[in-house]
């Protein structure tokens, strides 16, 4: 990217490297690919994602987001800006050992949230083999699960409630208590809709993971959830 981009980007308070070095480590992934990204974003919140996002979508690249870059299919690299979450947002709070239920950033690696839950009794279900590497963002995007899927499903199955950037930059909570994202919910559904004979046809009832695309019957049994057609977008959303 040139110069004037880099310092663009910058400008919104985010950490943005494009030196050779960063380029080279985030050009691969666990896949058989290889391309080469004009830099890379270590975003440390939210709000510093939107502003990251917002201003490398002014200067016509693409986003990539990525965890721990352990997928198989080249879905964590990119030609444009990567935007890195393993880095930080590494936090675990607000555990609430009756609704069963933890707060973690997309950063936390699947081991260190079941260490932290271990104490308590409980884990995570969904048991990932790359669980030392693997983040909570990059579950959720990939709809990670593990041998233990029979019983304890997905990751999808797990989620109540998203915090996302959109591509746009904005920033909205999104879960089973509905989100402000009405208009885009219900455009989605209504495209559903029109379409759920033939899905209904081609996807046998009781499948517990289906790879690729999105989870889109998921989406129909639940469409007041948008996570339910994110988790599985693979960072496309
Ligand atoms: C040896 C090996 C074994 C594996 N075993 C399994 C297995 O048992 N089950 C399984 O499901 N997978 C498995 N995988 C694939 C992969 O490890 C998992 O899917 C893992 O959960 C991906 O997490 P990650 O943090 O590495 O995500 P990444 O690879 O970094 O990213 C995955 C996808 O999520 C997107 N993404 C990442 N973070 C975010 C974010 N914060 N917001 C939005 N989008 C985001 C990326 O753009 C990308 O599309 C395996 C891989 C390897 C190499």
């Amino acid at each position: 990217m040139t110069d004037a981009t880099l310092r663009r980007l910058q400008q919104t308070g985010c950490d943005v490297r494009a030196d050779r070095l960063t380029r080279i480590l985030f050009a691969t992934d666990a896949s058989i690919y290889q391309i080469e990204p004009e830099g890379a974003a270590f975003p440390r919140s939210a709000q510093e994602a939107s502003a990251v996002i917002s201003a490398a979508i002014d200067a016509e690249l693409s986003i990539t987001p990525r965890g721990a870059g352990t997928s198989l299919v080249g879905n964590a690299i990119g030609d444009g800006l990567i935007v890195d979450f393993s880095r930080h947002n590494r936090g675990i709070s607000e555990l609430d050992l009756e609704k069963r239920s933890v707060r973690v950033g997309a950063g936390v690696v699947l081991d260190q949230l079941n260490n932290f839950l271990k104490p308590h009794g409980f884990c995570f279900g969904p048991d990932v083999a790359t669980s030392s590497r693997a983040t909570i963002g990059g579950m959720i995007a990939n709809n990670s699960s593990g041998a233990r899927a029979p019983f304890y499903g997905t990751t999808a199955d797990h989620v109540l409630a998203t915090e996302i950037v959109l591509a746009d930059g904005r920033i909205a909570k999104i879960g089973s208590q509905g989100s402000p994202l009405e208009g885009e919910r219900a455009q989605i559904e209504r495209l559903l809709c029109q379409q759920s004979a033939e899905m209904a046809e081609r996807w046998p009832p009781g499948m517990i993971k289906r790879w690729p695309g999105y989870g889109l019957k998921r989406f129909l049994r639940s469409p007041q959830n948008l996570n339910e057609i994110l988790a599985g977008s693979e960072g496309t959303l």
